[in-house]
């Protein structure tokens, strides 16, 4: 996803570059604060409760009870009784795509219920119509995140679809998997893309029955255009920016994530970092080049290592998505795809191709986090991993499987082995829990994704995740999501494995924190760390199945309030 904003950066980087010698400093926190009368719960390594926290400058300097905190505060300390209010850590997005979900400040919004209005094609092309009427012939419209198993007619719009709300801009929608587009004929024109193209690789153009294309590019094949679209100069990227930091600040995230990060997207958003304008901690996972350049000396990572900008692992994709039909199975789809009993999707790299990346990175002690959600991607992944740590023997490497949807019992097993660690989707179960179990993997499968219970059971550490802007960034709702997983329609998705409100909490905070190294420092509320801190308005423990309509009330970051809410 954010490969797409490649060229907006590269003008920011020129825009700003002037700006840059007006660097604005972070703001300071007060020297010293106290929170009282709170219920503090830590996520320490025995989940204790404490009732105040002191803080100084930026980090936390005790944690106890109220009388013990109370007896530090001096004149100048500032004091917030929080009325028996819940104080947790700062919220860690494990996976993510900062500022993708800015992004709605640039495009047209066709997200289908519960998170838009959109409910057929039709309404889809009315929308982009609308918009396109105000805009520049030519001008790229970009749409947002249509689902094809939610509207009336049951498809992915195509060429002829679109071409009917403009034929003189050319328009580009994605679909909510971020897996998939769909182009008019007018942007396939521009992109070049004609019945002679071939498919590329790791991706495919669907097709007429006359080898037209029909409008939907998979996976790769979509990528060109995306970035033609992604066109949206500095100033778009700053409302993109500005739009997505309001929006995690006032939703509890303390650390923001921009996984898939190249080149151009790293210094873009360092830029940003610099001029103060990303008011939390950012992860970033940079691309596989990012990654080939780090092995070769080329790029130096350690300039863009810090405390609040921290360029991470390397991603990698190894297969799509499962409601967009890509993600790669062992065994074919529930409801076979275009009639294929066989169709089980597909990798994004041959199984070798990714041995070999995964050895080049790995011998060279770079982390790594990559995309499966098929549990035949898993088996590649597994497979990739042997092979590296039986060149290069390696303790800790905490590889991440990004998403390992469906991770099996055998899988789990062999990943605590070999010192891979999951990253959990959760809400896959809500968003699309009931359309997992009727269309794409059954209801035997899909009661098994996400195997967070099973996970705790193996003692495999893991974290929970929303992707956005594939989902709205909303991590109460996350944490529900992994303690319930109800379905739109209000069924509960694989009954086994739910867990407890305290494991979903540490699986985006301290969880969280271990698995990109920096436990040490953040995660949990303990002397020493940062004070990256959240006020909640009711405790999720005494209300587990209404978590996620539970209030954050303030964000602190590193002692800094970034958000309060009013009223
Ligand atoms: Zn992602």
């Amino acid at each position: 996803m954010l490969k797409k904003i490649g060229f907006a950066l590269l003008i920011v980087i020129v825009g700003l570059g002037i700006a840059f010698a007006m660097l604005t400093r972070r703001p300071s926190p007060p020297a010293s604060q106290a929170f009282v009368n709170a219920n503090v719960l830590t996520m320490n390594r025995t989940n204790e409760v404490a009732e105040a926290v002191f803080i100084e400058d930026e980090r936390i300097t005790a944690v106890g009870t109220r009388a013990e905190i109370e007896a530090m505060i001096t004149s100048g300390t500032e004091v917030h009784d929080i009325g028996g209010r819940t104080l947790i850590p700062g919220f860690i997005d494990a996976h993510g795509h900062f500022p993708g979900t800015g992004l709605v400040t640039q495009a047209v919004d066709l997200n289908s219920p519960p998170i838009g209005e959109i409910e057929s094609i039709e309404q889809i092309v009315e929308k982009l119509r609308t918009y396109a009427t105000d805009k520049p012939k030519g001008e790229w419209i970009m749409g947002l995140a249509y689902d094809d198993t939610l509207v009336a007619e049951k498809r992915h719009p195509t060429r002829h679809d679109l071409d009917r709300a403009s034929t003189e801009h050319p328009i580009v929608a994605s679909h909510v998997s971020g897996h998939l587009s769909v182009a008019n004929t007018k942007a396939l024109e521009l992109a070049g893309i004609t019945a002679e193209t071939p498919d590329p690789q790791g991706g495919i153009i669907r097709r007429e029955e006359d080898g037209h294309p029909s409008g939907v590019l998979e996976e790769t094949a979509a990528r060109p255009l995306s970035e033609k679209a992604m066109n949206i100069g500095a100033s778009g990227l700053l409302e993109m920016i500005d739009h997505a930091a309001a929006e995690y600040s006032s939703v509890g995230v303390t650390t923001a994530q921009s996984g898939l990060s190249n080149e151009l997207i790293i210094d873009g958003l360092y830029l940003a970092h610099m001029l103060g304008k990303i008011p939390f901690r950012l992860e970033l996972f940079g691309d596989a080049d990012v990654g080939r350049k780090i092995v070769s000396g080329e790029m130096d990572p350690s300039s863009y290592q810090g405390d609040y900008f921290n360029l991470g692992a390397i991603k990698i994709v190894g297969d799509g998505s499962i409601q967009g039909y890509t993600g790669y199975l062992s065994e074919p789809y529930h409801v076979p795809f275009e009639g294929d009993v066989d169709y089980r999707g597909y990798p994004t790299l041959k199984r070798e191709d990714l041995a070999e990346l995964v050895s080049t990175l790995h011998s060279a002690d770079l982390q790594m986090a990559i995309h499966g959600n098929g549990d035949a991607a898993i088996d590649d992944i597994i497979y990739a991993v042997e092979g590296a740590q039986s060149k290069h023997k390696r303790d800790d490497p905490r590889l991440i499987v990004i998403h390992a949807q469906m991770a099996r019992d055998d899988q789990l097993d062999r990943m605590k082995e070999l010192g891979i660690t999951p990253s959990f989707f959760v809400a896959h179960t809500y968003y699309w829990g009931d359309r997992h179990r009727d269309i794409f993997m059954g209801p035997e499968r899909a009661a098994r994704m996400s195997p967070a219970a099973t996970a705790l059971k193996k003692e495999v550490p893991f974290s929970i995740h929303l992707d956005s802007p594939v989902v709205p960034m909303q991590p109460t709702l996350l944490v529900w999501s992994a303690v319930n997983r109800l379905s739109t329609s209000g069924k509960v998705i694989g009954p086994a494995e739910r867990i407890g409100v305290i494991e979903a909490l540490r699986a985006v905070t301290i969880d969280a924190a271990w698995q990109i190294f920096q436990e040490d420092n953040r995660g949990s509320i303990e002397t020493g760390k940062f004070a990256d801190l959240v006020v909640l308005a009711e405790n999720p423990i005494e209300h587990p199945t209404r978590i996620r309509d539970i209030k954050v009330d303030r964000t602190v970051v590193g002692g800094h309030t970034t958000f309060v809410r009013e009223n």
